[in-house]
């Protein structure tokens, strides 16, 4: 493994349309600055809404005229096991740019590689499986085909706290599919994406298949959910975002993915074993400085326990490495700008104001090059407190104390969202009761945080629409075509 260190100068991307590498209509560069060094680490397009359109274009005319959607799924499979391989070659270098344009730590960036390796292969394997269905019950009339086709071109639009993960999560399972595919990546954090891009071009993916075009969400994103070229499309963002995509979707109707927001609990019982709940509830609540969709941000604890826990999960939160994102055995980075630091700061500075009392963290840390936030633990909050609804998406948990397990799972509903839950119970059918309840597209008991290619991901109630990865992710990319074959001479109708 080679040693990871900051860059002299920012690396230089060029964005990938119609299988030739580009600078494109505009005339912009976009810098990103390391959010743990302030230092300059990369350079890509400010691509334009023509640059988006002609994406669309290459893209529809692969997917209409080009090879990809008519190769068997076998050949498709072959092609993305090598991407797979490539991606696996080049993991060390993945990782060090995701680092530091993303702030996370080199250790979890490469790891995030390695798993986006994992599906990668998962979905080139899966490939093959994708069938129809035939219906021989329908009488000796009739006999029914059901074909399941690729839905088109595909519009994927990605955020920034996993860049390079939450892309394997979508595009292998689109390509497996036979779909073809436009991604834009977020402005910030597009470097994972743009190197991609080379890997399939190495790889031989015929031109047009995959094209990516850099640039803001208003301007490249909005083209895409504008585009008659494109048939569907899958947003990874906030809520305000998927709002934005419904609303396009209303005057051209594609089909939409959506994941969105959310504001998880952690539901702690107080039969649990209290020193693996605090240490998977510190886990879930700082890994990848809370910028994660499906971390717990919100403390549910049986009351009779609050205290003991609330203790025993500040000392831990008090030890986690939190530092420079190149040092090996940092555990948390930093957040991925100022604007963002500030904000979830702010959040903590109101609900203090508003009567919260912090129980340890509460400020910034590290140095002053980076924005480095304390993982916060923040007891007392008033049920109203804005701490309590909204999706902060930093190192922040807010407790809610409880009295029955109708309450807890009542305090686990009570949020416009629904991505995931985490129970912590020794009691079996207390787990699977709750499990049950809890509104929720992701329930872990006591764990958190884990995942695997063949598990579908996706949010309930303001969380999103849809369906990635596991085998209900290559069927989120298909439409089903039903025919019916007629075996019998005609009963004619007019005689
Ligand atoms: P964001 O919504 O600001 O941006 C996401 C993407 O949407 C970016 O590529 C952005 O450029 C683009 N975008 C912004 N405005 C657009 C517009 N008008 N039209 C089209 N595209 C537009 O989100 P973010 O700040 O990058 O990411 C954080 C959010 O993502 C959080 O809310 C988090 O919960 C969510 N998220 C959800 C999941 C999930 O699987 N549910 C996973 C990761 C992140």
């Amino acid at each position: 493994m080679s040693k990871a260190s900051l860059p002299t100068e920012p690396r230089r991307w060029r964005m990938y349309i119609g299988g030739r590498f580009t600078d494109g209509s505009g005339q912009t560069l976009m810098t990103r600055k390391s959010p743990g060094h302030g230092t300059p680490v990369a350079q890509w397009p400010a691509g334009t809404a023509e640059d988006a359109q002609a994406a669309g274009i290459a893209a529809r005319q692969a997917f209409d005229r080009g090879p990809w959607p008519r190769l068997s799924a076998g050949e498709r499979s072959t092609l993305l096991f090598k991407v797979a391989d490539l991606i696996e070659q080049h993991a060390d270098e993945l990782g060090l740019i995701e680092c530091l344009e993303t702030g996370k730590p080199i250790a979890q960036a490469r790891g995030e590689v390695r798993g986006a390796v994992d599906i990668w292969r998962f979905a080139a394997g899966a490939a093959r499986s994708m069938a129809g269905e035939t219906l021989n019950n329908l009488g000796d009339r009739v006999l029914a085909l059901v074909l399941r086709e690729p839905i088109g071109v595909v519009g994927v639009i990605t955020p920034w706290n996993f860049p390079f993960f939450i892309l394997a999560e979508r595009l292998p399972f689109i390509l497996a599919a036979g779909c073809t595919a436009v991604v834009k990546p977020a402005e910030s954090t597009s470097g994972t994406t743009l190197r991609l891009a080379e890997l399939l071009h190495e790889a031989g993916l015929p031109e047009g298949v995959v094209n990516v075009v850099s640039g803001l969400g208003s301007v490249v994103g909005q083209a895409l959910l504008d585009s008659p070229q494109v048939d569907m499309i899958s947003v990874t963002g906030s809520t305000a975002t998927g709002r934005k995509a419904i609303a396009a979707s209303a005057g051209n109707i594609k089909k939409l993915g959506l994941e969105l927001g959310g504001k998880n609990p952690h539901i702690v019982f107080a039969d649990a074993d209290l020193d693996d709940a605090a240490d998977g509830v510190a886990f879930g609540m700082a890994f990848n400085a809370g910028q994660c969709c499906v971390g717990g941000s919100r403390l549910v604890v049986a009351r009779s326990v609050a205290e003991a826990f609330v203790a025993k999960l500040a000392e831990k939160l008090q030890r986690i490495r939190v530092g420079d994102p190149l040092d090996e055995s940092t555990q948390v980075g930093a957040l991925f700008d100022g604007a963002h630091m500030d904000k979830v700061l702010g959040y903590i500075q109101r609900g203090v104001e508003g009567g919260a009392r912090v129980v340890c963290g509460g400020g910034r840390t590290g140095s002053a090059d980076g924005f480095f936030v304390q993982p916060t633990l923040l007891a007392d909050v008033p049920a109203d407190a804005a701490l309590l609804r909204d999706e902060i998406f930093g190192p922040v948990l807010a407790v809610q104390p409880f009295d029955s397990d109708d309450e807890a799972i009542a305090l686990a509903n009570d949020t416009e969202y629904g991505l995931s839950a985490s129970i912590w119970t020794r009691d079996l059918n207390r787990a699977m009761r709750t499990m049950r309840e809890v509104k929720a597209g992701r329930v872990w008991i006591n764990t958190t945080l884990d995942n695997g290619p063949e598990t579908p991901l996706g949010g309930m109630k303001q969380s999103g629409l849809g369906r990635e990865a596991g085998l209900a992710g290559i069927e989120e990319y298909t439409e089903l075509k039903t025919a019916h074959l007629n075996l019998q001479p005609r009963v004619r109708w007019l005689g």
